[in-house]
């Protein structure tokens, strides 16, 4: 099933001397369970497609489909509902708050999107991530890879179709990166999530189904083991 559909994105940004095309016609697809990596030097456009695929930024030109929504259909609100409801993010930085213990954290999702929070439910997804027993620690107290899996757990919580991840194991040392990625794995294995990731690390680059290559703003090269995709 497809989940995510860009078609022709293309994001310019304006200096005051030229414009940039960060993103020069991107045409891809993503498939549930299935995880993407995106890599590609410095510069090459990752972030921008990362943030137009996710919502978080509007393209200047062509269409960005989430679970059969076309974003540019949407309001500034619905936008940011379609973000709290149907998509999950995991940062390099993890971007847990500091002030709350781990399960407040992935209660986070719920809250701000006005739901419940059930206990059960919220211990159920630290659980799955091995922190069953972290759940009253603040991120202080927990070690980066500990931090990630609660930020996993968080992005999770919502049962999101998509889950996008920017360099997930940009900040841990290779034990605990080989442990996030193999989480992820299981989670696209088993719940049939789809993982849409940057990387400039091959060692992450190695647990995805895809890896594409961007190079100014475009897809030059693509190496898919189970996926084909429309270029
Ligand atoms: P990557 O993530 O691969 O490093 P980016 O998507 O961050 O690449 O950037 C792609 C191009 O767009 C670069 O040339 C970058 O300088 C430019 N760019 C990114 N964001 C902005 C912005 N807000 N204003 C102007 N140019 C930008
Ligand atoms: P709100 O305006 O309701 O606070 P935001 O747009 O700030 O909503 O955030 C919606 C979602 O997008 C959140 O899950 C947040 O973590 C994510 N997000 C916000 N800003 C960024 C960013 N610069 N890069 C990646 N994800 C972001």
């Amino acid at each position: 099933k497809e989940t995510v559909r860009l078609r022709e994105v293309r994001r310019l940004y304006g200096t005051a001397t030229h414009t940039v095309k960060a993103l020069d016609s991107v045409t891809a697809s993503f498939h549930a369970g299935t995880l993407t990596a995106i890599m590609g030097p410095s510069g090459s456009g990752k972030s921008t497609l990362l943030h137009c695929a996710a919502g978080l930024d509007r393209p200047t030109g062509g269409t960005v489909v989430i679970d059969g929504t076309d974003l540019g259909s949407l309001s500034e609100n619905g936008l940011t509902l379609l973000r709290r409801e149907r998509v999950g993010f995991v940062f390099q930085s993890f971007n847990l708050v500091s002030a709350l213990t781990a399960e407040q954290n992935v209660a986070l999702p719920l809250r701000l999107a006005g739901r419940a929070a059930p206990p059960g439910l919220v211990r159920a997804a630290l659980a799955e991530v091995g922190l069953a027993d972290r759940a009253g620690h603040r991120p202080s107290g927990l070690s980066g890879g500990e931090q990630q899996r609660v930020a996993i757990a968080r992005a999770l919580i919502t049962k999101p179709a998509v889950v996008f991840a920017d360099e997930p194991t940009g900040q841990l040392d290779i034990r605990a990166s080989r442990q996030i990625l193999g989480m992820l794995r299981g989670l696209v294995d088993d719940h049939g999530q789809t993982m849409i990731m940057v990387t400039h690390d091959p060692v992450t680059a190695s647990y995805a189904d895809r890896v594409l290559f961007l190079a100014d703003g475009r897809v030059v090269d693509e190496y898919s083991g189970t996926v084909t995709a429309e270029t």
